[in-house]
């Protein structure tokens, strides 16, 4: 593996140097008013790339994993029933990790591919007329299969119904590079981890509370210790934490969302529109298909690509490691070594996708599928000449 070659994983990716810089700093006494300096505009920041005035932001030494644990166990109680669909990877761990706790899943299956079916969360959500659905869950993106669901026509669901259920959003791929709204949403917990959007090493669970979300802690019964975020924000309102906080990485974490937010929320949206578009253009030139079922789920963040029938898609993966020192996801679950991922979020520009393009080309090459070198670098380079301006007005 080179060091000096982009990664093209869906996370952890690539870091920017002064944000890795900001995570290496001296040792500071985190008791004191200068940990301070670094938590409350982390904090701040996190509540702005969330899209959100209210959201209560708390920051776990951990990562995203940690922070469905944080949703769950502060809110909820054993037995509890939450609404949730299985499209992939990461909507069936969080959906394991409810069982493990006791709560009772009610699981719409859906395609891996497929993005949440809100029309049948309609008809549940209308249909519990008792209110016993505490929480619905939502991936918001499936960084499994590159899919980007609807979490706007949840919330119409919900509303809809006339159902106080909760929502829960698993942002991990998605927040800090794909439009997120906590607020407009009504989003009642949104999850997110360092490594992905925000360019940090792994680390961090990151996590926005609504006011209910809040709320419901009074009654939640399921045991917490280490997430318990009662303990979190008597901490922070002395400019500490309950126990030893990742101080370096919430250093990085401050200037990681000064960074996002002077780019502009909306230009990061757009430059990964660009880039990810340009990777589809290849895409389409290679013949090949993405795992998500229509444009519409595109995901701006990570492409599932399917290979041809008979051929393992964890080869290219195998092949760009071994021979260029590149980096690219292999498929999990049920799409294992049926696509391969390139992952096209945080720290990416046009120029390094089109030389992960490039690498990708040169593996199915090499493995003997009837691609034409330089097909989908051409399609990917055709699209970005004729797409300057979003670039341009991202670098102003
Ligand atoms: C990466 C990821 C996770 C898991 O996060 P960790 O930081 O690895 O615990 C959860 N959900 C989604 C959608 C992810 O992409």
């Amino acid at each position: 593996m080179s060091f000096q070659n982009p990664v093209f994983i869906p996370g952890p990716t690539n870091m920017p140097e002064a944000i890795r810089k900001a995570c290496d700093m001296p040792t500071i006494d985190h008791r004191s008013p200068l940990f301070g300096q670094i938590l409350h505009p982390a904090r701040a920041g996190v509540q702005e790339v969330l899209k959100s005035e209210t959201a209560e932001v708390f920051i776990f030494p951990s990562t995203g994993t940690g922070g469905w644990e944080t949703a769950l166990t502060n809110t909820l109680s054993a037995g509890d029933k939450v609404l949730a669909a299985r499209n992939g990877m990461f909507s069936h761990r969080w959906i394991d990790m409810c069982t493990r706790h006791g709560l009772e899943v009610q699981v719409v299956e859906a395609g891996w591919g497929d993005g949440i079916p809100t029309e049948t969360f309609a008809e549940i959500l209308a249909a519990d007329k008792g209110h016993t659905i505490k929480v619905v869950l939502a991936t918001h993106n499936e960084t499994a299969t590159g899919v980007k669901s609807d979490i706007a026509a949840v919330r119409r669901a919900l509303d809809d119904a006339g159902h106080p259920a909760m929502l829960f959003v698993d942002g991990v791929s998605s927040i800090g590079s794909m439009d997120f709204r906590f607020d407009e949403w009504g989003v009642d917990v949104a999850v997110t981890g360092s490594q992905k959007g925000f360019m940090l090493p792994a680390g961090l669970a990151i996590v926005g509370f609504s006011g209910k979300a809040l709320e419901a802690q009074s009654t939640a019964t399921l045991p917490r210790t280490f997430f318990d975020i009662a303990d979190m924000a008597k901490g922070y309102d002395n400019n500490a934490y309950p126990y030893t906080p990742a101080v370096g990485l919430m250093n990085g974490l401050r200037l990681a969302c000064e960074t996002l937010l002077t780019e502009g929320l909306d230009n990061v949206f757009d430059r990964h529109h660009r880039i990810a578009s340009g990777v589809r253009r290849a895409v389409d030139a290679w013949g090949l298909e993405l795992c998500a079922a229509s444009p519409n789920l595109y995901s701006d963040t990570v492409s599932a690509i399917k290979t041809p029938e008979g051929f393992n898609a964890t080869d290219i993966v195998t092949r760009a490691a071994d021979s260029y020192g590149v980096a690219f996801g292999v498929g999990l679950g049920e799409v294992a070594g049926k696509v391969f991922r390139i992952g096209h979020l945080g720290s990416m520009t046009d120029v390094m996708a089109l030389s992960g393009i490039a690498t990708a080309e040169m593996c199915m090459v090499d493995l003997g599928l009837d691609i034409k070198l330089g097909s989908g670098v051409a399609a990917a380079q055709e699209y970005y000449r004729g797409t300057l301006g979003a670039t341009l007005k991202a670098v102003a």
